[in-house]
């Protein structure tokens, strides 16, 4: 197993625990709605969730290709739109890279801060900006659809530097 690039820099951070929480995390909420994790979706996942980064459906591809015979693009973007759809990983258009979610089980629209410097991505779930958007949308005579929002900045490592 790959280690993982970028992780929070704080000690007490166990990446191992954190990925296993987020896998736990979504047997439970597919199990719930039933739908079905199978290997190949539960390892993307798992790829997705490998360091606190966005990363490309390429790259996905490429650590999936190392350890299967068989990793076909195809496979790949079927297991990420299974996992966006089910909402356990989210997808960040400004990178066209991919993210897990920490709190699938609550159905949200994120707001995402994006490192303009290291692509260090972090989600904001707070339904008080959703409702604001929606609210000035409508006043401007716009019936605004589920949306995303990505934000670009630099992060607390970054900004220093
Ligand atoms: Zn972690
Ligand atoms: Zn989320
Ligand atoms: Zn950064």
């Amino acid at each position: 197993m790959t280690k993982p690039s970028t992780v929070p820099t704080d000690a007490a951070h166990d990446h191992a625990v954190c990925i296993d929480k987020a896998i736990a995390t979504a047997s439970a909420v597919c199990a719930e709605r039933g739908l079905k994790l199978t290997p190949v979706r539960q390892r993307v996942l798992e790829i997705v969730w490998r360091a606190h980064a966005p990363i490309g459906a390429y790259e996905i591809l490429a650590e999936l290709a190392r350890e299967r015979d068989k990793a076909a693009p195809p496979t790949v973007y079927r297991a990420l739109e299974f996992l966006m759809q089910a909402g356990l990983v989210h997808r960040i258009d400004s990178l066209n890279a991919f993210i897990g979610c920490d709190e699938p089980a609550k159905p949200h629209v994120a707001q995402f801060l994006v490192c303009r410097q290291c692509h260090r991505v972090v989600e904001l779930d707070d339904p008080a900006i959703s409702n604001l958007l929606t609210e000035k949308s409508r006043a401007a005579g716009f019936q605004l659809e589920p949306s995303s929002v990505e934000l670009t900045g630099l992060c607390d490592t970054c900004v220093g530097h």
